[in-house]
């Protein structure tokens, strides 16, 4: 506790001396009492798994989710992933956070296959997971064991992934993707370098980032550069899907610029493993 107030004091500004209000001091205590409810949170089994299903524009139909994890604190009730992944990065926690999610995922693609209902799960994977561990073989040992067919599994890395280590990364990212398992670029244009790993990097598909769609029934601007990035996807040979997507509006004109798949509250929300298989056997037809 006191090192991070160090930490924050110093961050603060050079030769700057600090005291922390008392709404400071509890902000800190906060998170360094998150950090350690954190790490119970793995032993008391507090994870858990939702998915969210994207469609594709051509047809209406969805083939594949995304995975999200949630952590039901036992006070706090749901914090969000936003908040408690990048504390978990900054603990050394997110191995361990992230080998929970590849089996859980995993776990559950095998039972849903044995129910004969057949979706590509897209697991998130943080930078500092994908560099950590050799999360490629990692990924391949459990499909393995599970029995699991690579297509039915897609990993989702965000830009921070290539910011170091690229040679290593590129690496995992060749053996998976050599192995049947599709590789996403998450929250494409909120990074600093998007076009130039574009250029170095092999990847399958592109999410858009949600700021970009927001605006884009109001926006030129906005429009402008999704359909410009849908067709630059296209041209490298990479599947887009737009994130976020929540009004039938936004959703015409992404149909309209030709992109792939989209995701979002329009379509469904995040929900657990069961409310999943009951949506997609009774799929609303959005086409
Ligand atoms: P992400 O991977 O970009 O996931 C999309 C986020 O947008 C999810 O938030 C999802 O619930 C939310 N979302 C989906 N549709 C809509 C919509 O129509 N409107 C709005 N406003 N939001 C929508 P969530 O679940 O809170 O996750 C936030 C971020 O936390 C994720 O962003 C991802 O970066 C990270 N995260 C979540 N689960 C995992 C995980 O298992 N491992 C790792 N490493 N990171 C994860
Ligand atoms: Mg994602
Ligand atoms: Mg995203
Ligand atoms: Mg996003």
């Amino acid at each position: 506790c006191a090192d991070s107030a160090v930490h924050l004091a110093k961050d603060s500004g050079r030769n700057s001396l600090r005291f922390f209000s008392l709404e400071q001091h509890k902000l800190i205590h906060s998170r360094y009492q998150l950090g350690s409810d954190l790490q119970a949170a793995i032993s008391n089994g507090e994870f858990q798994l939702y998915y969210q299903p994207k469609i594709d524009l051509n047809n209406g139909q969805s083939t594949a989710c995304e995975a999200l994890i949630r952590w039901l604190h036992p006070q706090l009730g749901y914090v969000s992933p936003a908040e408690f992944i990048p504390l978990a990065e900054d603990m050394g926690l997110i191995t361990r956070i992230g080998q929970f999610v590849i089996e859980e995922a995993c776990l559950q693609i095998a039972e849903w296959c044995k129910q004969g209902l057949e979706t590509t799960v897209a697991i998130n994977i943080s930078a500092k997971q994908f560099l950590h561990a050799d999360i490629a073989s990692q990924i391949l040992t459990i499909l393995d064991h599970y029995n699991i067919p690579a297509q039915l599994l897609s990993i989702e890395l965000t830009e921070s992934c290539f910011l170091h280590c690229l040679e290593e990364t590129q690496r995992g990212i060749d053996t998976l993707r050599s192995n049947g398992i599709q590789v996403a670029i998450d929250d494409f244009g909120t990074g600093y370098s998007s076009l130039s790993y574009l250029r170095n990097i092999a990847l399958d598909i592109l999410k858009i980032d949600r700021s970009f769609l927001v605006d884009i029934e109001k926006s030129e601007v906005d429009c402008s550069i999704v359909s410009s990035i849908i067709e630059m996807s296209h041209v490298l040979g990479l599947k887009v899907v737009a994130e976020g997507i929540e009004s039938q509006g936004q959703l015409e004109i992404l149909k309209s610029m030709g992109c792939d798949q989209m995701q979002g509250f329009l379509l469904a929300r995040p929900m657990p493993a069961e409310a999943f298989s009951h949506w997609y056997l009774h799929q609303p037809d959005t086409e």
